[in-house]
């Protein structure tokens, strides 16, 4: 069967780690069943709306290689929602309703202080003619509900949650249209899915009272809902998604120095039963992905686990992958010199500097300035040169272990630590490092 997902935000904001997530699962979900993901940006609220979010979504989703199979735009179907709403509404299944906030507010608390559910009491449904006409004349114009069906009880297996039952006599019917005529977000939704095919409606936790609605307006438009998954929240590692996590866009992360695999394997488990893999290549991440993996508990997001996946997928990139990113001149041999050691790309440049120098290494002993001199005048080079040069100067010195390696890494690097010397001597070159030896013993 052909699967369809989409990605829905609201383009009143950046992307954050949240709905990342929820954009990454429905990719994931899409490609695992060779169908079809789609972007669709929810803009039927104008006020909020602002087209540099939506540029921002584009380009977020092209840094993250989630790449969409189409497009579709609320904001430009507002005239196919017109007539599902005149069908729906010839068919009785829409209705005006008169009351202000605050009479609304009112009722709800005069229910919730006689112990009852704050459930809309359809009182617009039970209005004469006459008084409907009258509040017209009075210049009030209506909002629109959907009128549930009481006699219809809602069930579906969520993909996550396993077997769903809400009693919709339980729930208000839900407004679909604003007075002003602008479109809440819930019918408009389910129009487009049904519209653009889609089989697969993933999202979080937060939209299940939102699909038993839905579940009703599907029937209602005598189409058959899709299948339903809902996710349980991102929370932070104490348990709430602190305010700088929650809001973390791309561009953020990308200051940061994350990389977008490095969010994505570990956005792709968050939450599942199976291990964070550190996936170089996020077309990896495919074949694992399992909605039956996934747990009802909070998935928790831990800015210091993405640091070490991070790290992880950086230690994996090839040369390719980076060489845009890497100082100029610094080669396919350099960055492997180095990868081992990064925890961000940017660091490439300091290691680079390393190399290219001038380095300033700390001040030695006379002693060791001494073992230093013989290093540079024993002046062995080789396939392997650091193989060699210690080598050498074991056998001349009896030196070994930690006092035959740190001070010539100190001379020929200015650190105590850091990539594997038997790459970046080569690097570094005979002439150079002979450089480096003799300016250490002379100090
Ligand atoms: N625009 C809605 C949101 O961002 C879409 C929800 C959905 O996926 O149906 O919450």
């Amino acid at each position: 069967m052909n699967v369809t997902t989409r990605f829905a935000p609201s383009p009143t904001g950046r992307l954050h780690v949240g709905n990342i997530r929820t954009a990454l699962h429905n990719w994931l979900l899409a490609r695992a069943a060779g169908g079809r993901f789609l972007l669709r940006i929810d803009d039927t609220d104008a006020a909020r709306s602002e087209e540099q979010f939506v540029d921002k979504i584009r380009a977020d989703l092209a840094w993250l290689g989630l790449v969409p199979d189409g497009e579709e735009r609320q904001s430009a179907r507002l005239s196919i929602y017109e007539q599902a709403f005149n069908r729906l509404r010839a068919a009785g299944r829409i209705y005006p309703a008169y009351e202000t906030q605050q009479e609304l507010e009112l009722k709800r608390k005069v229910l919730l202080g006689r112990g009852l559910p704050p459930i809309y009491d359809r009182a617009a449904l039970h209005l004469s003619e006459a008084e409907r006409a009258e509040k017209e004349a009075a210049g009030i114009a209506p909002h629109w509900r959907f009128l549930l069906d009481h006699a219809e009880p809602i069930r579906w297996q969520d993909g996550i949650r396993g077997a769903q039952h809400f009693d919709p006599a339980a729930l208000s019917d839900p407004v679909v249209r604003r007075a002003d005529g602008s479109w809440l977000y819930m019918l408009p939704s389910v129009i487009d899915d049904i519209e653009m095919g889609v089989t697969d409606v993933l999202r979080g936790e937060d939209h299940v009272s939102n699909t038993a609605l839905q579940i009703q307006m599907f029937t209602a438009m005598g189409a058959g809902p899709p299948r339903f998954a809902h996710e349980a929240l991102l929370v932070g590692s104490e348990g709430k998604l602190s305010k700088r996590l929650g809001s973390l866009g791309c561009d953020a992360l990308r200051d940061d120095g994350i990389e977008p695999e490095a969010l994505l394997s570990l956005l792709a488990r968050l939450g599942t039963s199976q291990p964070v893999e550190p996936q170089p290549d996020i077309a990896a991440l495919v074949p694992g992905f399992d909605l039956a993996t996934f747990g009802r508990a909070p998935a928790r997001f831990d800015a210091e686990e993405l640091a070490r996946v991070n790290a992880a997928v950086i230690h994996q990139l090839p040369f390719a992958r980076v060489a845009d990113r890497l100082p100029a001149g610094m080669g396919a041999q350099a960055w492997e010199a180095v990868r081992p050691n990064l925890h961000r790309i940017g660091e490439a440049a300091d290691w680079w500097q390393v190399i290219e120098g001038p380095v300033t290494p700390p001040p030695f002993d006379e002693e060791t300035r001494a073992f230093l001199q013989l290093a540079a005048d024993l002046d062995r080079w080789g396939d392997d040169p650091w193989a060699v040069l210690t080598a050498a100067l074991k056998e001349a010195t009896g030196r070994k272990g930690r006092a035959l390696f740190l001070p010539l890494r100190q001379a020929l690097t200015g650190l105590d630590a850091g990539p594997d010397m038997h790459r970046l001597l080569p690097l570094i070159g005979q002439v150079q490092a002979r450089r480096r030896l003799l300016a250490a013993a002379a100090q």
